[in-house]
């Protein structure tokens, strides 16, 4: 299922994209939660349940919501793997902003860090560029990974039992703040430096998610573009490290690194500017499109 939140009327509610009729049917009007983390929590009857919704569920045109991000609101720090592409890597030490690396260009285990759930902001809403006191915002598009089942010591190959499906994250960061502070938190944590949706697609639907491409586009002109495949820690490795430290959550997000190609890889750096559209685009997923204020 493609599941989506959204607001009507001054009401939030979640529902089941279906882009061929360019509408969701409405799951919160027959009885499901109108909070996709509450539904992801009820572990596979939820997602059943929400199966039997959508067969008798208002069907509602796009035209008449508001696509919110899939997860306005998660319950804890969105999970974040630096440098996880090794041309990405390379640019980000070449860049000089990376305060953090030690002179090792490709790290020997997962770079781990976090985002705070107030910088989520949904397709459509503007990154606020102007909130960026170093004046230094830069894009990254990620693949995010979406935890189902409560876990730890999960290994390599039982990983992807956690996973219930996957949705598209910009990772926006504030450059100067995250040299500054010599710890990325801050710099990637303003609000409204989440960009995420439009949807959290269900594993069902994704036949292999290795195969993907992540595609970053800037005023129209294609920045970034690599396939998960390519990642240097793979999904099942990042959630082996993580959940062999922490009880990982149904609900938690971990947003799997930026291919090369941001803005901090040209010189001079291709910061973003008031007026810039920065469109996302993952295979099978879906199309995440901001603009820059
Ligand atoms: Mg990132």
């Amino acid at each position: 299922m493609r599941f989506v939140s959204f607001e009507k009327n001054g009401q939030l509610a979640v529902g089941s994209l279906v882009p061929d009729e360019n509408c969701v049917i409405n799951l919160t009007g027959v009885g499901l939660p109108d909070d996709l983390n509450t539904i992801v929590e009820m572990g596979q009857k939820g997602l059943d349940m929400a199966e039997t919704a959508a067969q008798t569920g208002e069907r509602i045109a796009l035209s008449e919501i508001k696509i919110l991000a899939p997860f306005p609101r998660p319950r804890r720090n969105i999970i974040c793997v630096g440098k996880n592409y090794f041309e990405h890597s390379k640019e980000f030490e070449k860049s000089g902003f990376d305060s953090t690396s030690g002179g090792q260009t490709i790290p020997d285990a997962p770079v781990i860090f976090t985002k705070a759930p107030t910088s989520v902001t949904g397709p459509g809403e503007s990154i606020p560029a102007s909130s960026d006191p170093s004046h230094s915002t830069d894009y990254e598009g990620e693949l995010a990974v979406v935890i189902g089942r409560t876990g730890r010591n999960v290994s390599k190959d039982e990983a992807f039992n956690y996973v219930c499906g996957y949705t598209v994250i910009n990772d926006v960061t504030a450059r100067n703040l995250q040299q500054l502070h010599k710890q990325w938190f801050l710099g990637k944590s303003l609000d409204g430096f989440c960009p995420m949706g439009p949807c959290f697609v269900t594993s069902d639907e994704i036949e292999d998610v290795t195969s993907l491409n992540v595609s970053t586009w800037v005023n129209g002109e294609l920045r970034q573009k690599a396939c998960v495949k390519d990642l240097i820690f793979n999904i099942p490795t990042i959630i082996e490290t993580v959940s062999s430290l922490l009880t990982i959550i149904p609900g938690d997000i971990i947003a799997t690194g930026t291919p090369a190609g941001v803005g901090i890889g040209f010189t001079p750096p291709k910061f973003l500017q008031p007026g810039d559209k920065v469109v996302i685009e993952i295979d099978h997923i879906g199309v995440l499109e901001n603009t820059v204020t």
